[in-house]
């Protein structure tokens, strides 16, 4: 039998009715900038605001135009000045060494770990050598790292963590939420993250001036009293005439949507986890392939799968993916050598210093990508396993025959 899976893999749920009706109410009252508001009224980003600190357990939270904005705007409102050393993944998205870049810092990346996290010892080696006051510390695909020694290793040295979360909104770490282990946290809810409008993103924290500065720079002017979610104005007052507005504000539109979504978050995740567990063991004893093991003390939110297959020489794996793609499946190989659609590797970077990293290169030579979006059903999941799992098979027995 040769089986085959007709599904897209970028094709999201639909947003949701109450969703659908609070943005019909936005647009036929046309007050879609965050402060247009009519006396009494709280305006829907306001309550977004209010909700997501509830959700993370943040002191103060901060709606923004998306997540590479929210950590950019993190950055700055830390201290980061241009020139200084930003450490941050070697293993991440794009966005995250461009916003280190977007407020003319330089980013230094740290090795990867067996597990896809950030490898504390290097980080450890690395923050010695650099002298840098900063990592921007990217849970790329959802991978958490032990964030107990990660925190105890940066507060040694007196590093200032920031938490890009774009794949841990909804995580924890031994019951923390992600995103509230260093001085702010970022989420996006860009199409592809664990809550969609489009463009969109959040920066939590508990540090008063941080957000005070953070919230000017979003673009509040002088309306920062219409926040629900923010520090107090004596706070503001010591911050308004020093800190610059560099607009990347978030819109009732936008908001309407995301306020449905954030409260079915939850199941959300529990839905992503089925549909993930059942892929892992799909994929599990599949010959040559290897999962990544995921950290008991962490939650995570299985929205991506990620494998490897160590053994395979780079034609193997282009054969692989081309066959795996010719029966409906698409993965992501990190190992290409072009950089292709959401770029993820150091070296496609070339505006940070060049740097050798080369264990992250051995990992990613060998890793391969999926999402998991929740359009799938958990037997759609278990039918993409039994392709990997066959096309892994296939592979092994071509390698065998080629001696
Ligand atoms: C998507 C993403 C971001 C940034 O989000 P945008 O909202 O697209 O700017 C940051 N980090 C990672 C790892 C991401 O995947």
């Amino acid at each position: 039998m040769f089986e085959v899976f007709d599904g897209s893999f970028t094709q999201q749920e639909p947003i949701p009715d109450e969703g659908i009706a609070a943005a019909m109410a936005v647009l036929q009252h046309g007050r879609l900038h965050r402060y247009n508001v009519v006396e009494g009224e709280l305006s829907e980003t306001a309550l977004l605001e209010q909700e997501f600190a509830a959700f993370t357990g943040a002191k103060y939270a901060l709606a923004v135009a998306s997540g590479g904005y929210a950590i950019g705007c993190a950055l700055r409102a830390v201290g980061v000045k241009a020139g200084d050393t930003v450490l941050s993944n070697g293993f991440t998205l794009a966005p995250v060494p461009g916003a280190i870049a977007s407020v003319g810092a330089e980013p230094l990346f740290v090795e990867t770990a067996e597990n896809l996290t950030i490898d504390l010892d290097d980080l450890e080696a690395q923050i010695e050598a650099s002298a840098a006051k900063y990592l921007l510390l990217s849970h790329m695909r959802g991978h958490l790292c032990d964030m107990d020694r990660l925190m105890a290793i940066c507060d040694a040295a007196g590093v200032a963590v920031i938490e890009d979360c774009a794949h841990t909104m909804g995580a924890s770490w031994q019951g923390v939420p992600s995103g509230r282990h260093g001085v702010a946290g970022c989420y996006s809810c860009q199409t592809y993250k664990h809550v969609n409008s489009g463009e969109g993103g959040f920066l939590v924290s508990d540090d008063a001036e941080v957000m005070a500065r953070a919230t000017i720079m979003s673009g509040s002017y002088m309306l920062y009293e219409r926040h629900l979610a923010a520090p107090p104005p004596e706070v503001f007052e010591q911050v308004k005439y020093v800190t610059p507005n560099i607009s990347g504000r978030m819109d009732n539109l936008r908001a309407a949507i995301l306020r449905p979504q954030l409260v079915k978050l939850p199941a959300q995740v529990a839905a992503w986890n089925a549909r993930y567990a059942a892929m892992e063991a799909g994929l599990r004893n599949a010959p040559g392939l290897s999962v990544i093991e995921r950290d008991p003390r962490g939650v995570f939110v299985g929205s991506s799968i990620q494998f490897r297959l160590p053994q395979a020489t780079s034609a193997e794996i282009n054969e692989f993916t081309a066959r795996c793609a010719a029966r409906g499946v698409e993965l992501k190989w990190f190992g290409a050598a072009e950089p292709k659609a959401f770029t993820s590797r150091y070296d496609s970077w070339r505006y940070a210093r060049p740097q050798a990293l080369a264990r992250t290169d051995e990992i990613l030579s060998g890793l391969l990508d999926m999402r998991l979006p929740l359009t799938f059903s958990v037997e759609d999941c278990a039918l993409i396993a039994r392709i990997i799992q066959s096309e892994a098979r296939a592979l092994q027995g071509r390698a065998a025959l080629a001696g």
